[in-house]
């Protein structure tokens, strides 16, 4: 597949300058189940921001997205859009672009015809609608295919008209479910490509909802992790990636080696599974949960892997550990391992520049105290 790299100096019609402030206070919908669906959510989304709301299925992202087109109404809380409260505003007058993962698009119209749609509805003159269907197909890249029919397109063409015409409009804000999910892998990342180059161009803000961590750290600005209708964590990838508050960001974003440490966590030294650890200060999270029950996390890049405790440097933390299995990554390679006495499953990333290592090796794995983290559990 080919794909244009250059960015265009113009701006084409869409560009619509800073996006909408989107806030929600207090916002909880309950649909009288175990749980509220979204639970006492507040979350603020500046102007022009890509914020990515990610989470396992079912822990509240579409529910706390339709709130805020107007698809649902609020059992508690308040939204505001640049500050006005919009909680008895219909979804049509809150002037906000919407893209689902099933694009729906109208089978009998034209591409053209299809991005047309929301001018029409919104009674732009002819000229006016010739020229930003025309600027917003060269936007996603769909010049010449104005009038082909829906049937005639690939499934990640479609998908590129029915962004067209969520933002044909110049709606300063966009709402984004899950808009590559039926989308092949390949595709998937060709378009993120593509989503985020447009959220550059045309400025407005986008609220993004995926249940894929890639995804939501190739693309956001700031991502809002959703567990079980409330937010775990918001920071940026690199935040919640390097400084998880607890144990579910930290799994959710990569891979973990996790030692749990139940009640006598922050000791300055913890003894498991007849090894001992240093627990420094600054490696303790600020997530209230941490004192209740706490974990150590370590990312499998962080772990040295050595063929003896002789070689481990004095001030490191280790444990010792069996080879389970060697994944070959090209420049590295992970050893899969089990951890401690009780085996518990962990992850090494070594150089394939290094030594040899074997499925039933005992080897001892080793971090510095500071790359490792102590979350709530
Ligand atoms: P996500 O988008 O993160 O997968 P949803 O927001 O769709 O999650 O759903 C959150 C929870 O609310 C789920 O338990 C789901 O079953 C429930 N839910 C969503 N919509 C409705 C509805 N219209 N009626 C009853 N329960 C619902
Ligand atoms: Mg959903």
């Amino acid at each position: 597949m080919t794909r244009e790299t250059t960015v265009k100096a113009t701006e084409p019609s869409s560009g619509t300058g800073l996006g909408t402030e989107i806030r929600l206070a207090g916002v909880t919908k309950d649909y009288g189940l175990a749980s509220p669906a979204v639970d006492d959510i507040s979350l603020t989304i500046e102007p022009g921001e890509f914020m990515t709301l990610l989470g396992p299925s079912g822990s509240g992202k579409t529910t706390t997205l339709n709130l805020v087109a107007g698809f649902e109404t609020l059992t508690a809380g308040t939204i505001s859009l640049n500050g006005a409260d919009v909680g008895n505003v219909p979804p049509h007058r809150r002037n906000l672009g919407m893209l689902f993962q099933n694009y729906a698009l109208f089978p009998h119209m034209s591409v053209a015809q299809n991005v047309a749609y929301p001018l029409r509805e919104r009674k732009a003159g002819k000229e006016e609608i010739a020229r930003k269907v025309a600027a917003v197909l060269e936007l996603v890249q769909l010049t010449g295919r104005d009038g082909d029919y829906p049937s005639q397109l690939s499934g990640g063409q479609q998908q590129r008209v029915a962004l067209a015409r969520a933002i044909v409009f110049e709606p300063k804000a966009l709402l984004l479910d899950e808009p590559l999910g039926a989308l092949d892998r390949n595709l998937r990342s060709a378009l993120q490509v593509e989503i985020r180059r447009i959220h550059r161009e045309v400025g407005s803000t986008f609220v993004f909802v995926t249940h894929d961590q890639e995804e939501a750290m190739n693309l956001s600005d700031r991502i809002a992790l959703f567990n079980n209708g409330h937010i775990e964590q918001i920071g940026t990838p690199q935040q919640l990636y390097t400084e998880p508050e607890t144990l579910f960001t930290a799994r959710f974003l990569g891979d973990s080696n996790v030692f749990e440490l139940g009640q006598a966590a922050l000791d300055e030294k913890v003894a498991q599974d007849g090894e001992s650890w240093i627990v420094e200060p600054g490696t303790v999270a600020a997530h209230p949960g941490v004192r209740a029950s706490s974990a150590i996390v370590v990312r499998p890049e962080d772990v040295e892997v050595a063929g003896s405790r002789d070689a481990v440097p004095s001030g490191a933390n280790a444990v010792r550990a069996t080879v389970r299995d060697v994944e070959y990554m090209g420049s590295y390679r992970t050893l899969l391992l089990a951890m401690g006495a009780s085996g518990l499953p962990g992850r090494a990333r070594t150089s394939a520049l290094r030594g040899e290592y074997a499925i039933g090796d005992t080897v001892v794995i080793w971090w510095w105290p500071r790359s490792q983290r102590i979350v709530a559990a």
